[in-house]
């Protein structure tokens, strides 16, 4: 293989870091739930049984309560190695899925070369993992599955993570936040690290709904227990939220009426779902979206957009697929130009020529030939609507 060749290869390699960095995330979340259990359990056991022992008087031969006490702690003993045995399960199912991601990553990097069917292989999982990871981000899991077991990629693809961030959107869709704040919960520590102000909003939305409800007294006392504690952060939503208590949700008052506002469940659900991708180094924009456009930025020049110049052949030019998502991508940026038929949308070269009517229009051989064939040696200009005899059109030299 070439330099350039495997420069190439390490670059898209370079790509793919969430591939290995997901499940290596998901991992250290699991590893640090289950050391967390077990470390409180355990402490928990052992006080409960040093208490236990020393009330036994087994001088006096209570021999029955000391079965008990026995009895109790092996049930908690046994409960504490099942969730020990849940816990290893889950940490080998990602410790399994990050080896295949590495071996994946490693077989490109193993490729003969990019003509190899080897490659070919590589580059068609690729795609399917591109399309399973498009279709999950659309909720459409069914089809997701599908696709993925039909290419064998099921460790290549990440359909819990992603049913469990549907499952939490669904329920901010049907306005309960029971379900977000628990992930929070499990969550904690990651979200403490990055400053995340969400739980804190899924919280000031439940106190909100309660007054929009006008349970109040529920009201203070949830306003109480969950968002005065968070004062020294967030003083001023705190004061709104207090204040929020003398309005009732038909009020015209500007900033209130915009807490009772509905399309704070959109934003919620917003905010969760970049969140998620943030903890997980998972891109907010799908694999598909930055694949296209990295794709439509390298074909896009100022001529796509004009009518006069757009190419048959180009999918930026195709104003209404390709060009809408090609709007907001930069130019190409091309060293050398070249030109292109505006018939055929083929390339004009040595072995197509640029051939150029009497009226000054220029448009390829192949497609000037193609048409005074059928029709007894008359081209017409497709811009003017002139017609020459093909004997009138010469050779074009662009230097
Ligand atoms: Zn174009």
């Amino acid at each position: 293989m070439s330099t350039s060749e495997a420069k190439k290869l390490e670059a898209l390699v370079a790509l793919e870091q969430a591939l290995v960095k997901v499940p290596l995330e998901q991992f250290k979340r699991a590893f640090k739930t289950s050391q967390k259990h077990v470390e409180k359990e355990w402490a928990a056991l052992a006080t409960s049984a040093q208490e236990h022992i020393a009330k036994i008087d087994l001088k006096n031969g209570n021999k029955t309560e000391a079965l008990k006490v026995i009895d109790s702690l092996t049930t908690r003993f046994t409960q504490l190695k099942k969730k020990l045995q849940e816990s290893k399960e889950e940490e080998l199912l990602y410790t399994n899925r990050i080896r295949i991601r590495l071996q994946h990553l490693d077989d490109l990097l193993n490729v003969p070369s990019q003509e190899s069917p080897a490659f070919t292989r590589w580059s068609k999982t690729q795609l399917d993992r591109i399309l399973v990871d498009y279709m999950l981000r659309e909720g459409c899991f069914d089809s997701a599955k599908e696709l993925a077991g039909e290419a064998g990629i099921e460790q290549l693809v990440d359909i819990e993570l992603f049913a469990q961030s549907k499952m939490i959107e669904d329920a901010l869709k049907r306005r309960s936040c029971v379900e977000c704040l628990a992930w929070c919960k499990e969550n904690n520590s990651a979200l403490k690290k990055i400053k995340s102000n969400l739980e804190f909003n899924l919280r000031m939305q439940e106190y909100i709904e309660l007054v929009r409800a006008q349970k109040l007294n529920e009201a203070i006392l949830y306003l109480k227990k969950h968002l005065t504690p968070c004062a020294d952060v967030h003083l001023k939503e705190v004061q709104m939220a207090a204040a929020l208590l003398a309005f009732d949700p038909q009020t015209l008052c500007g900033r209130y009426k915009s807490l009772f506002d509905a399309t704070r469940w959109n934003l919620l659900t917003a905010q969760f779902r970049a969140t998620n991708c943030t903890l997980n180094t998972l891109t907010t924009q799908s694999l598909l979206h930055t694949s296209l456009q990295a794709g439509l930025a390298a074909l896009k020049t100022p001529q796509c957009y004009d009518p006069e110049t757009r190419n048959v052949n180009c999918p930026v030019c195709n104003a209404s697929v390709y060009g809408v998502l090609a709007e907001g991508v930069p130019f190409s940026h091309h060293v050398n130009s070249c030109l292109v038929c505006r018939i055929t949308g083929e390339i004009m070269d040595e072995g197509n020529f640029p051939m150029v009517l009497p009226n000054g229009y220029v448009y390829s051989q192949k497609a000037l030939e193609e048409m005074a064939l059928k029709h007894d040696g008359v081209v017409t200009c497709p811009r003017t609507g002139q017609q020459f005899m093909a004997s009138q059109m010469r050779k074009a030299f662009a230097i």
